[in-house]
C-alpha cells in the first residue's frame, strides 16, 4: 500500500523576479513499511518536500495523497485531525514545551488527541532512548542531544502510521544516532510504519530502504539498499 504520494508537486515561493521555484513536478510514493532518506544539497527542496507530503505547507500545483485521502479536500480542521491520528513529526528545532517535563512533553500530542498510550510501546522508546532518569526533568535541564531524544520519543509514542524527521539525529553524538536510526528502522519491521527523513549524513542514509536525491527542487536519482542494516 502506499502510505504517501505526491504526483506532480510543485512548490513556487514569491512572485516575479524574487520567484524561487523550490520543487519542480515531484512525483513520488512512499509506501508502507518503507523507510526512506532524502538528500540533496542545500536548497534543494528536501524541507519543503516533506512539510508539503506531511500537510504543513501548501503547494503550488500538483496533488498529495496520506492514504486514500487527497489532501487539498480537506479543510482545515480535518487537516489538523488527520496529521494528529497519522502523523509523527521530528524537528530539527525541538519543538519542546519548556514548562513540561520530558515526559509530559512525550505523552503531550496523546493527551491533547484524547488517547492513551500503549504503555508497553512507551517504556520500550523511553528505555531505548535512554531517558529513564531524566523523564521527569525539564527541557532546559537537558543537553541539546537529550532534548532531540525527547522530540524523537513523543514523534514515536503514538505509534503514528507515517514519520516525518527532518535531520532527526543532526544534533545527536554517532552513538545516539546509530540508537534512534536503529529503533526508527525496527519500528518499520515490526509495526509497519513509514519513515521519510531528510538528513545530510550518509551514515543515516544507510539505515533507510532507499535514498531519493533531489536536486534543484527535482528528482535527479533514487538508490536501494538492499541491506538498511545502518554501518554501526
Ligand atoms: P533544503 O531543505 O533542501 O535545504 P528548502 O526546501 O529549504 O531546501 O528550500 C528550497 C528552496 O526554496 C531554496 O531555494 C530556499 O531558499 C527556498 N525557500 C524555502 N523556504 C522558503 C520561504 N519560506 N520563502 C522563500 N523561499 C523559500
Ligand atoms: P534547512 O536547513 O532545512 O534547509 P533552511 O535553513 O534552508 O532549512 O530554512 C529554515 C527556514 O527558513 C525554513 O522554514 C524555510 O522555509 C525558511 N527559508 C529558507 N529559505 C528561505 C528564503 N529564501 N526566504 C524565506 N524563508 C526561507
Amino acid at each position: 500500500a502506499v502510505a504517501a504520494h505526491a504526483s506532480a508537486l510543485s512548490k513556487v515561493y514569491g512572485q516575479g523576479e524574487t520567484q524561487v521555484v523550490a520543487l519542480d513536478q515531484v512525483t513520488v510514493d512512499f509506501r508502507q513499511g518503507q523507510f526512506t532518506a532524502i538528500m540533496g544539497p542545500s536548497g534543494s527542496g528536501k524541507s519543503t518536500l516533506m512539510h508539503c507530503v506531511a500537510g504543513l505547507d501548501s503547494f503550488s500545483s500538483g496533488s498529495v495523497r496520506i492514504g486514500d485521502t487527497e489532501l487539498s479536500t480537506l479543510k482545515d480542521k480535518q487537516l489538523t485531525q488527520l496529521r494528529r491520528d497519522k502523523i509523527g513529526f521530528i524537528f530539527q528545532a525541538f519543538n519542546l514545551l519548556p514548562t513540561l517535563t520530558a515526559l509530559e512533553n512525550i505523552t503531550l500530542p496523546m493527551d491533547i488527541a484524547g488517547r492513551k498510550p500503549d504503555k508497553q510501546w512507551l517504556d520500550n522508546v523511553i528505555t531505548m532512548i535512554g531517558l529513564k532518569d531524566r523523564l521527569h526533568h525539564r527541557p532546559t535541564a537537558l543537553s541539546g542531544g537529550q532534548q532531540q531524544r525527547v522530540a524523537v520519543a513523543r514523534a514515536l509514542a503514538s505509534q503514528p502510521e507515517i514519520i516525518f524527521g527532518d535531520e532527526p539525529t543532526g544534533n545527536l553524538d554517532s552513538r545516539a544516532g546509530a540508537e534512534v536510526l536503529g529503533f526508527m528502522r525496527n519500528s518499520v519491521r515490526e509495526l509497519g510504519q513509514t519513515v521519510v527523513m531528510v538528513t545530510h549524513d550518509p551514515v543515516a542514509a544507510s539505515y533507510a530502504d532507499r535514498v531519493i536525491f533531489l536536486a534543484d527542487g527535482r528528482i535527479v536519482d533514487e538508490m536501494q539498499n538492499p541491506t538498511a542494516e545502518g554501518v554501526l
